[in-house]
């Protein structure tokens, strides 16, 4: 407010000075014009003083013209004279100069008189005093009373006053101009001050601003981290009683005679299958919006991924029936780089929906390496998608219709997910597609692909390879079972004991080592949330402490990569995540039926009476 009323206050006077600048200088031309004027009036009187005939008539005639403007100049009648500062110097320039002027002016009007009376003189003949007529143009002789006034009226003081007025007219421009160069200088100032100021106000909001987004920040992350831990509290919570409630419901679908109920079995089991994908997808998106999910780079075969997806998938293109069809152009002994796991399930994602969505025809996909890049086209002659819902289908929980849901099932979350890793890893997704026609899914993954590369074969993939599906080799184990849960520890020893195993339980990991220290077994399966001593750590007893070298696989509800990790660093061979299913213990066991046999309990009998002996 302050900068403003003194901006407007510089402003005006600048204005003002300005202004009065500009009068000054119309008021200094007529003042210029009028002093030349005379001059040269001066100059034309004096020079047609000594000629004949003398002009008197015209001169007097200009010379009252000029005094006639002088004296209204004089009197601002024009209204020339500016209202300035000063108005007093400028009054008495003006009074000057027409007192000079006049002055000039009565010394001409006296000089035409003595002309006109000389003139008169000089045509007159002395002899007969007739008048002799003057000849045109002829040069008269001056008079002494003319000479003298030509010298008053020729001297330089004469006109000076022309000059003088015309310097002090100069010299008040200039003041006001160099008041103008203050005001504008003060105006630089000011606002230099204001600039300065305004910085400074500005600092000042922004270190407040600052801190309350620091403060805002450190809450959000304080609210991520709760959300994290709430995540993970949750998905531990809900997969330890859906680990109850799916392995009874397959020991009952194996054991049951009834048609009936098998199917009821079957059902529960769908439904506990749908609530861990959806609990896995939550968690998942829950991790890309907190920039959490880190991605592994193994080295893996095609062959191994693509062998899962048809055991897994085929079976539920068939009960459609539609047609299920892969093509493999990469070579066989090809070897890739990246995150397996993640990579299976942007597979997943694609083909589970092509074939959610296709009633009739078949779904087809086609595995294409170019150069560094592996191309998956995942096509299908399903219902397609509207064009308008191209783009929103890879929002989350966005789906092409309402009535999806009703039709079939899903949480819209799939693509988002698939978007965000295939962009986490570099790669990029596209979709084309025709309603009642089919789509098309087209995602390129900057896989190293190089070949004859020796693989670790327990990073291959985050589970066994499916392609041996007979699990009788590995029978009659000795198999040490730590879990605190009754119901997930029925449930854990009677997979057990189906493939013919024999299942000691022991309720907490101190117990488990105690025991382990008496008696040798062929597979321990270590639950990790347990009273007293976690899973995790006793795994890392076993290993470094009882240098216990048995087969351990670590069992969890916990989906973060950190915890299975953490099992991994310390010792045990595989990770189960719960809830347990029976085929993947299986699978397991037989992954690893020759380190069982390795480092079993036969084994370690044979070796101990190898020392006996
Ligand atoms: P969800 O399948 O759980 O609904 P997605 O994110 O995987 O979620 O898919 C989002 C939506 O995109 C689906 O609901 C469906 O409308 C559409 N969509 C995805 N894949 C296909 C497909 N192959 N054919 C037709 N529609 C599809």
């Amino acid at each position: 407010m302050v900068f403003l009323s003194l901006s407007l206050v510089l402003f005006s006077s600048a204005l003002y000075g300005y202004l009065q600048n500009r009068q000054l200088e119309t008021y200094l031309l007529r003042l210029t014009e009028l002093g030349h004027h005379i001059i040269h009036l001066r100059d034309e009187v004096i020079l047609a003083s000594h000629q004949s005939p003398f002009p008197a008539a015209k001169l007097m005639a200009d010379l009252e013209a000029v005094e006639v403007a002088v004296t209204r100049f004089q009197r601002n009648d024009d209204g020339m004279i500016p209202d300035i500062l000063y108005p007093g110097v400028l009054a008495q320039i003006s009074e000057t100069f027409y007192t000079a002027t006049l002055g000039l002016t009565l010394q001409l009007t006296d000089l035409v008189d003595i002309s006109v009376q000389h003139e008169h003189r000089q045509s007159v003949d002395p002899m007969t005093m007739n008048n002799i007529p003057p000849m045109v143009d002829e040069m008269l002789v001056y008079s002494p009373e003319q000479a003298q006034l030509h010298r008053l009226l020729l001297s330089e003081e004469r006109v000076d006053f022309v000059e003088q007025a015309e310097m002090q007219i100069s010299e008040m421009q200039m003041a006001y101009r160099d008041l103008n160069a203050i005001n504008a200088l003060l105006y630089l100032l000011l606002l230099m001050v204001m600039i300065v100021l305004v910085a400074k106000v500005r600092v000042n909001d922004l270190k407040v601003i600052n801190a309350v987004i620091q403060d805002e920040k450190a809450k959000a992350e304080a609210a991520s981290q709760a959300k994290s831990v709430f995540l993970a509290t949750m998905s531990h919570e809900l997969r330890t009683p859906m680990n109850g409630v799916l392995g009874i419901a397959q020991l009952i679908e194996s054991e049951t005679q009834e048609p009936e109920t098998k199917e009821q079995a079957k059902i529960i089991m769908d439904s506990g299958q749908h609530l861990l994908t959806l609990l896995n997808d939550i968690l998942d998106f829950s991790k890309i919006e907190e920039g959490k999910m880190t991605l592994e780079q193994v080295t893996f075969s095609l062959e191994g991924v693509i062998a899962h997806l048809d055991t897994t998938l085929r079976p539920l293109a068939v009960v459609k029936p539609i047609g299920f069809h892969l093509y493999n152009h990469v070579p066989a002994n090809a070897q890739l780089e990246g995150d397996v796991g993640r990579f299976r399930q942007i597979l997943f994602n694609l083909l589970g929906n092509a074939i959610k969505f296709t009633e009739q025809g078949h779904v087809d996909v086609e595995f294409i390496p170019i150069n560094d890049t592996l191309r998956v086209v995942v096509r299908d002659t399903g219902i397609g998608i509207p064009n308008e819902k191209l783009d929103t289908i890879f929002t989350p929980f966005e789906q092409a219709e309402n009535s999806t849901t009703r039709r079939f099932g899903g949480t819209g979350l799939g693509l988002a997910i698939v978007k965000e890793i295939t962009q986490l890893m570099g790669g990029t997704l596209s979709v084309t597609s025709r309603e009642g026609i089919g789509s098309e899914f087209t995602v390129d993954l900057p896989f190293l692909i190089s070949q004859d590369i020796d693989m670790d074969p327990l990073f291959t993939s985050a589970s066994p390879p499916c392609t041996n599906m007979t699990y009788g080799d590995s029978q009659g184990l000795k198999v040490l079972l730590v879990e605190d849960n009754a119901v997930n520890a029925m449930v854990a020893k009677r997979f057990c004991e189906k493939e013919g195993h024999q299942v000691t339980h022991c309720l907490d990991a101190m117990k488990a080592i105690e025991v382990l220290k008496q008696t040798a077994f062929d597979v321990i399966l270590m639950d990790n949330h347990m009273p007293g001593l976690m899973g995790s750590e006793a795994i890392r007893i076993i290993r470094q402490e009882l240098k216990i070298k048995t087969v351990i696989f670590a069992c969890t509800a916990d989906v973060f990569e950190a915890a299975h990790e953490e099992f991994i660093r310390n010792g045990a061979n595989y990770v189960l995540t719960k809830p347990m299913q029976a085929h993947r213990l299986y699978q397991a066991i037989d992954q690893f039926s020759d380190e069982i046999a390795r480092y079993g309990a036969s084994a370690v009998k044979q070796e101990d009476s190898a020392i006996l002996g």
